[in-house]
């Protein structure tokens, strides 16, 4: 491209072009990309384009290609001083998804190496760098040089993603969050695997949420980002296998940044409930297949199980802790997490069993007292959310306290009291518990993998 104004006039072709349904080859991507990321391409041109995308999509090959673009816009992570196979899981995104904290611990414990990049929360859904604040001291932004030693020493790490990281990707998602461009399977495909391949990882598991509380509302939607990205991810042959996964209610019973560590650390005891042990474990065994550590999913279980009976799990949750700056005493004395001043409680207004615990009003309900975020700018606080004492399936006698809400404001429990009631759905009779995992697919590099180390 030459200079300004030349490159202004092709920025309206490429506009033009995809807004008509034509496609944009290799190098009109990298220059949009790279133009974007030096500031000459304008937020409104690039804004253009993003909603153009939406509307009319990308081809696999436009989609590799953006891909491509964005992961050359920064640095690599360098694993090659790592010993062990590296796997990474990425999740869509739910209400009470902890399972990251749970699962890293867990799989570094038989051996998987994980260099995790995470993000923080956005509206109904929590972020795992939110949740891990709530740990006095914890830091979630590391330089290189500590992301790798604690990589090293520890087996796993969680970090923020580095200004030098994909730099194109926190420029463009920025851009979408407020375009209304988020939600178009070529920008998210793009947007995660430019992520994942810098990370150098060599094996991906994904977690793709489906329901009331997950980013695809139905298994349809969730299906062809799956495919999406397993395809992408195809082209660098990257084994990736994607699970989809149920969020019509929350995972667990916590929601909200120091509840759910708790709920995390009770899990690392071994004190958990089915649906987050459910998930956690289907995609830990994922992880030590594609690690060459498990032949089966039935030997990946037993591994899996091992290293939470042994308390293995727990003491790497404790020297990921010490090592990220944190007060490793958490994991044997969770008191020591803020706790916040003002509580609330739901009763239920008739006896039954709950039917529906609708995720997304949950997760707003969360974000009303505090845990989450409207704007990436806002704050949250660490001690605030909720407690679930009932869940679908699950029978209440009238008055029964079916939720426990953490608050610091009477006003705020209040609000979010009305939320959580609305939530609730109550009926006469039983409701079965359903499957937490509806699909699973793997790419043709994970499929090999698989047949290899079976
Ligand atoms: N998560 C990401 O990292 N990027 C997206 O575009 C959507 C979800």
């Amino acid at each position: 491209m030459g200079g300004a104004m030349n490159q202004g006039a092709r920025v309206v072709d490429l506009i033009v072009r995809k807004r008509s349904g034509g496609r944009l080859g290799r190098a009109e991507i990298e220059s949009l990309v790279s133009g974007y990321s030096a500031g000459t391409i304008p937020d409104y041109q690039m804004a253009a384009l993003l909603m153009a995308v939406y509307f009319q999509g990308m081809s696999k090959r436009e989609t590799v290609d953006l891909t491509r673009a964005m992961l050359d816009s920064g640095c690599r992570l360098d694993l090659a001083e790592v010993s062990g196979p590296a796997i990474d899981k990425h999740s869509t995104g739910g209400v009470g998804d902890k399972v990251s904290i749970i699962l890293a611990p867990l799989v570094a414990a038989c051996g998987v190496r994980v260099p995790m990049i995470s993000g923080r929360g956005l509206a109904h859904t929590g972020g795992t760098l939110d949740k891990l604040e709530a740990i006095p001291g914890l830091k979630v932004f590391l330089s290189e040089k500590r992301f790798s030693r604690v990589l090293r020493r520890v087996g796993f790490v969680i970090s923020g993603q580095s200004s030098r990281w994909v730099p194109a990707d926190g420029l463009l998602y920025a851009l979408r969050d407020v375009t209304g461009t988020v939600e178009c399977v070529p920008l998210i495909v793009s947007s995660i695997l430019s992520k994942k391949l810098a990370s150098g990882v060599g094996g991906l598991v994904l977690d793709i949420k489906v329901g009331l509380g997950g980013f695809s509302r139905t298994a349809a939607e969730a299906r062809t980002l799956a495919n999406g990205l397993l395809e992408v991810a195809e082209h660098w042959r990257l084994p990736t296998t994607a699970l989809l996964t149920r969020m019509d209610q929350p995972l667990g019973r916590a929601v909200g940044n120091a509840p759910e560590i708790v709920e995390c650390i009770q899990a690392l005891h071994g004190r958990w409930d089915r649906d987050l042990q459910a998930v956690t474990f289907a995609l830990g065994a994922e992880m030590l297949i594609l690690a060459g550590l498990a032949r089966s999913p039935r030997a990946a279980y037993r591994r899996l199980e091992e290293a939470l009976a042994s308390g293995r799990a727990l003491a790497k949750f404790e020297a990921f802790v010490r090592a990220q700056g944190g007060d490793p005493r958490v994991a044997e004395d969770p008191s020591r997490l803020p706790t916040a001043p003002v509580r609330g409680s739901i009763r239920a207004p008739r006896s039954g069993f709950v039917h529906g615990l609708n995720a997304y009003e949950i997760g707003m309900a969360a974000a009303r007292l505090g845990a989450g975020r409207e704007k990436v700018t806002d704050d949250v606080h660490p001690a605030v959310g909720l407690w679930l004492l009932k869940k679908v399936g699950e029978r209440v006698g009238k008055g029964e306290t079916m939720a426990q809400l953490l608050g610091t404001s009477r006003t705020d429990v209040r609000g979010a009291a009305e939320i959580v009631s609305g939530a609730f759905r109550i009926g006469p009779a039983r409701k079965p518990e359903g499957r937490m995992v509806l699909a699973r697919f793997h790419n043709r590099s994970a499929e090999r993998r698989r047949s290899s180390v079976a």
